[in-house]
This record gives structure tokens, C-alpha cells and sequence, in this order.
């Protein structure tokens, strides 16, 4: 047996004005692939040769554009090109990249190399899941398999579940039969934790199902709601041995999915921007954290809005405080040369005077130093102006950029939730319902591409 593997990967918000462009890509090629992926050992167990291609994954960012897509997808389809015998298809996919020109990336993908294999070649993927499922996925794909967890932490087992479906499958003679039903509900994706109801006790009924003999995976996806095309929704996909039971059960997730529509809430205070400004500057809390939701870069946004920014200056707070950071390359590189101590004129803020505190560097998703940062002072706030877009998401990210984490009492950051790594470090967290492209308002977005009618934006009765 010989099976490719890869993986393709970025989260797209097509709200959100940065592209991703091929250098953004963690990009691994040939057996140093298997850094990144979990799936080698199933296939050698079995003594499959194994055709490893490319893994080229992306931070989330904006629409994927044609050019940085192809550079990578051709190839992958060089891989199958060379080796138009395969009986087996391994790819890990975000399942939420969308391409301009051509929507969702996956797809396009699983079809040209549907156009390249034999009609027995198997297809197995993994999703992140965010995934928004396109009608026609399951007709390219045999087995499907999704995350378990948001916040995210079973990528592995997620990767596993999908290879040993397609060994088995392969090993029998199984052709499997993965079935889609598309809910149309749309979810403020930060009310969605699986550790907590209604999605707790769904996700364990998914894992039930998945013991039963004749199903090989069953999964629920959340869909992500900062993407405006035909297939952002939620979803249910099955796989199983026959057709009419892999109906069934998909069907019958996807009315229990639905039935969950009023039930998610947000896990902390969530409220307007200046209503957080407002109680943290008043609250007597060690640190609070305020998060600025609308512009959470490790959701794709560019991390440059300063409604937050101004909100804090204009409080004129007592207790000191920290924006960490706004993205503004200008700022930094105009401002480099200024000694620290300095005082500055800040053009982005009006010509405002600061006090230059640090000069540091920001770190990419990987940890590696992708640019500078420049901290400057106004009072009791320190603003991090970062080079470019980065996520303050550890207490590393403040190292680096040279300020105290500990010495604040408020620290606004760029994110929906705090990070499971910052938590510590906050005594309350105030959850900013801010303007911007991770914006968690659906009506606040402007959504014209999505299919309708969609809870909450309508309020409807609807059966699977
Ligand atoms: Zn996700």
C-alpha cells in the first residue's frame, strides 16, 4: 500500500486585512514533515510506503491569494503526479481556508488530486474544529475526523483517529461513506468550550458513537464565523460503513446540535470596551486582564485598532497599566533611533508625548524573533508597539519585548480568551466586545456570502 501525506493549513478571516504570504508558512518538505505530523508510525506498523510531501501551516490571517495557495498545492500535486498509484490520501487541513478565486482550499485541493489517483485511492483528513464544512466535502473525502477540543489540545489523537480509519478501511476492502449535514447556526466563537455543556455532553455522545463497530468517526463543527462565503455554518459529518446509518446519526447530531443554539454563553465578563476600561480601572483586583476581542490577532485581525488604546489614556489611570501591543511598523521604525528615556512626539496618537520605556523584539508563533518592539510611556501606560502583527499571548511575549508583566495592574492584549499561559497572571478578565475582523457580533459583521437563514441573524425553526 502507498499513501501521500500532507498538510495545508491556515485559518482564513476574510474580514482581516493581511494576506498570508508564503514566507508566513511553517514549511517543512519530503520526511521532515513528520516533525509536525503524528501519522508516520500507522503507516509503517503496517509496512505502507509512505509519501511525504509537503506540511505548510499558516497563523490565521487573511484569504488565502492564488499564488502563495498554488506555490504550495502544486506541490503536493507534484507528490501525486510522481505517484499516480496510491491507494491512500492522508492530509491535515485547517478545513477553514478560504482562497480567493476559489473558496475553500481543501476542496479545490481534494479534487485536482481526485483528478490524478485511481477511483479506489482512499481519502482520509483531519480538521481543526473551526472547519467550515462545504456541501460537496464528503463527496472527496472518505473519512473525516475533527477536533475534540477547543481550546484546542487533541490535535494528535485528531490526526491519529482518521489514519487508523483509513488503514483499517484499507486493510478490509472498505470503501466508507462520509455524510454531511450543514447547521444553520453560527456561534460567537469564543462561547464555545468543550469542556463545558451543551458541548460537553455532545462531544461525549460523538465519542460513544465512535465505539459502535459500524462507525468510524463521528464529528460536530462549529464552523467560523469570520469568514463570508457559501459554506460558513456549523456542521455534522459522519463516516461510517453504510450509507443510510452514517444519514442517521449525522442527521440526529445535527438536530442535537441545534437544539443547543440559546445555551452558549461567554465564560467571564464580556461587555462593551468602555464598560472594561471603565471596571478595571475601578476594580481592586491584583491584575486584570482586558482582552480586545474585535482585533484578537491570533484570530486572523491585524492587531492595529486603538479604540481600547485611547479609552485607557483618556481614563488617565492610577494604577499602572499595559496595552500590549498595537501593530504599527511605522511607529517602531520612526521612533527605533530614540534613546529610551527619550521624549517622543507619537504621530499615530495625534502627536501625543511619550516617554520612550524599552526597546525589544516580538516573537512569531514558533517563538523565533520575527521584529522589534518599542514601549512608550504616557502617564502611568505603557503602549508595546510591535513592527509587526504578534500575539501577546505568555508571559515570554513581555520578556521579549522588555516590560514587567508583574509590574501592571491593568494589561490590555489582543485576544479573545487569555491564554491558558497567561492565566495565572490574571485575578479577573474582562472580555472587550470590540469593533475590528475577529468582531464576536455576528450582526456587527456584515456578512453577505453566508447562507440564510442563519441563527442567530434569523430566528427560525429548522429540522436535519
Ligand atoms: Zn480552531
Amino acid at each position: 500500500m502507498k499513501i501521500l501525506v500532507a498538510s495545508f493549513q491556515c485559518e482564513s478571516n476574510s474580514l482581516a486585512k493581511l494576506h498570508p504570504q508564503k514566507h508566513d508558512f511553517e514549511y517543512f518538505r519530503g520526511d521532515d514533515i513528520f516533525q509536525k505530523l503524528a501519522v508516520k508510525e500507522i503507516f509503517l506498523e503496517k509496512g505502507y510506503e509512505i509519501v511525504p510531501t509537503v506540511y505548510a501551516v499558516a497563523l490565521p490571517s487573511g484569504t488565502v491569494e492564488l499564488d502563495t495557495y498554488h506555490y504550495y498545492a502544486e506541490q503536493i500535486l507534484d507528490g501525486v503526479r510522481a505517484n499516480p498509484d496510491l491507494d491512500g490520501v492522508y492530509i491535515f487541513f485547517h478545513g477553514s481556508m478560504e482562497v480567493d478565486e476559489i473558496g475553500s482550499g481543501e476542496l479545490y485541493l481534494l479534487k485536482q488530486i481526485k483528478k490524478l489517483v485511481s477511483d479506489k485511492c482512499l481519502f482520509a483528513i483531519s480538521l481543526d474544529a473551526h472547519a467550515n464544512i462545504t456541501d460537496e466535502l464528503t463527496s472527496y473525502a472518505d473519512i473525516i475526523s475533527g477536533f475534540k477540543t477547543v481550546p484546542h489540545v487533541d490535535q494528535v489523537e485528531c490526526q491519529l483517529r482518521s489514519a487508523r480509519a483509513l488503514v483499517y478501511c484499507l486493510e478490509n476492502g472498505i470503501k466508507p461513506h462520509a455524510v454531511t449535514v450543514r447547521v444553520p447556526f453560527l456561534l460567537k466563537n469564543d462561547t464555545l468550550q468543550t469542556a463545558y455543556e451543551p458541548l460537553k455532553g455532545l462531544i461525549e455522545e460523538t465519542l460513544s458513537l465512535e465505539a459502535e463497530a459500524d462507525i468510524l468517526t463521528a464529528n460536530l463543527f462549529l464552523g467560523h464565523c469570520w469568514i463570508d462565503a457559501p459554506n460558513t455554518s456549523a456542521s455534522t459529518v459522519v463516516c461510517a460503513l453504510n450509507r443510510e446509518r452514517a444519514e442517521q446519526v449525522a442527521k440526529d447530531l445535527a438536530n442535537k446540535l441545534w437544539a443547543t443554539r440559546r445555551d452558549y454563553r461567554f465564560l467571564c465578563e464580556a461587555e462593551l470596551p468602555e464598560e472594561c476600561v471603565k471596571r478595571a480601572m475601578e476594580g481592586d483586583e491584583g491584575r486584570i486582564f482586558i482582552t480586545d476581542s474585535g482585533d484578537n490577532t491570533t484570530a486572523g485581525a491585524e492587531g492595529d485598532r486603538t479604540e481600547i488604546l485611547r479609552l485607557i489614556l483618556a481614563a488617565k489611570p492610577e494604577k499602572p497599566t499595559c496595552v500590549a501591543g498595537i501593530t504599527d511598523g511605522e511607529t517602531v521604525n520612526s521612533l527605533w533611533a530614540a534613546r529610551d528615556g527619550e521624549e517622543v512626539s507619537v504621530a499615530a496618537l495625534g502627536g501625543l508625548r511619550a516617554k520612550v520605556k524599552s526597546h525589544g523584539d516580538i516573537l512569531g508563533w514558533t517563538k523565533e524573533i520575527i521584529g522589534k518592539s518599542l514601549t512608550l510611556t504616557v502617564g502611568n501606560v505603557d503602549v508595546v508597539f510591535t513592527e509587526y502583527r504578534s500575539a501577546f499571548i505568555e508571559k515570554g511575549n513581555f520578556d521579549c519585548a522588555n516590560v514587567d508583566l508583574l509590574s501592571y495592574r491593568v494589561v490590555v492584549v489582543k485576544l479573545g480568551y487569555l491564554f491558558t499561559e497567561l492565566k495565572p497572571f490574571a485575578d479577573r478578565e474582562l472580555f472587550a466586545l470590540s469593533d475590528g475582523a475577529s468582531c464576536v457580533e455576528l450582526a456587527r459583521l456584515g456578512l453577505t456570502k453566508i447562507m440564510r437563514p442563519m441563527f442567530p441573524l434569523e430566528d427560525f425553526e429548522w429540522r436535519a
